[in-house]
């Protein structure tokens, strides 16, 4: 699960490993790889680098060497397990730079064979809509609000967070988090560190969850409008809210927060396009729409 804490500090980790062919039978070889890995990615070198040799210091399996330079960018630090023809790169970086460049280069001057690399932040991470802002009111605490127009089917944030299990129906939400999103009838996803969290429950509401985690908008939304999802559209379990009573305020509000089974037919009926996936799915298994189904293909 990630959180960033800091959104203004701008930061990225990479670690390459990777098993080499060079020989490398001296500290030297680390002391120049930094040098020219911090001129490659155009880092300013403030300290170092500073190399040791583990070798007769740890078990024979840990032989070989090990380096750090201090960057005003941050740092790098390099791991070399002769024995093993096995090194770690890990570069920590306050300043952005090429992913790819600075794999290459390591692939090149520890002559790799095979390598894996990690990542962070991950350069694919979702991106949530930035036309919604999170307000505080008197009636609700806080919630989503739009600040511009946002058409029908954008798909405004994600939920984000660990996935649980329950071992029966009846203990989803036991260990959830605010704003849990089941998926399954025994699996289910906490809201973390997105919007999705802070988005109020509304038995008129202008979202839904569309396929599994991604908070979509189910009609055009206006500057100033609250965005909200309806619980009951994608949980079916016996969870109650801690309130006992609904309070949405909306016009059709149904007075609780009811599991999707237990909703008025009119209801599910006027909602079915968004209503969660595996719900529907589960009803027509339910229903012989299967088996229908394996007749029709
Ligand atoms: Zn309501």
């Amino acid at each position: 699960m990630n959180s960033n804490l800091a959104k203004n500090i701008f930061r990225k980790r990479l670690i390459i490993e990777g098993l080499f062919q060079k020989e490398i039978k001296s500290e030297d070889f680390v002391d120049s790889f930094l040098r020219r890995l911090s001129q490659e990615l155009e880092m300013t070198i403030i300290a170092g680098p500073f190399i040791s040799s583990a070798t007769g210091k740890s078990v024979p399996l840990h032989d070989g060497f090990e380096g750090t330079l201090v960057w005003a960018e941050s740092g790098v630090s390099t791991y070399v397990w002769t024995n093993s023809n096995f090194a770690t790169v890990d570069i920590y970086s306050c300043k952005q730079f090429d992913t790819k460049q600075a794999i290459d280069f390591v692939i090149k001057e520890f002559d790799m064979k095979n390598f894996s690399y990690h990542e962070i932040p991950d350069p694919l991470t979702y991106q949530e809509d930035n036309r919604v802002e999170i307000l505080t009111t008197d009636e609700k605490g806080s919630g989503v609000f739009a600040k511009d127009f946002i058409p029908a089917e954008t798909q405004i944030s994600y939920v984000d967070g660990q996935i649980h299990f329950a071992e029966k129906e009846s203990q989803v939400f036991i260990y959830a988090a605010d704003h849990a999103v089941p998926f399954h009838k025994y699996f289910y996803r906490n809201g973390f560190n997105t919007n999705a969290v802070k988005l109020n429950h509304s038995c008129e509401p202008n979202c839904y969850v569309k396929d599994l985690f991604f908070v979509t908008t189910l009609r055009d939304i206006h500057p100033g409008e609250e965005l909200t999802y309806c619980y009951s559209l994608f949980c079916n379990s016996d969870w109650k809210n801690p309130e006992g009573v609904c309070l949405c305020g909306s016009q059709q509000c149904l007075g609780k927060i009811l599991p999707w089974r237990d909703l008025p037919s009119e209801f599910k009926k006027k909602y079915i396009d968004y209503t969660a996936d595996w719900i529907l799915f589960d009803e027509m298994k339910k229903n012989g729409y299967i088996k229908k189904l394996t007749e029709d293909i």
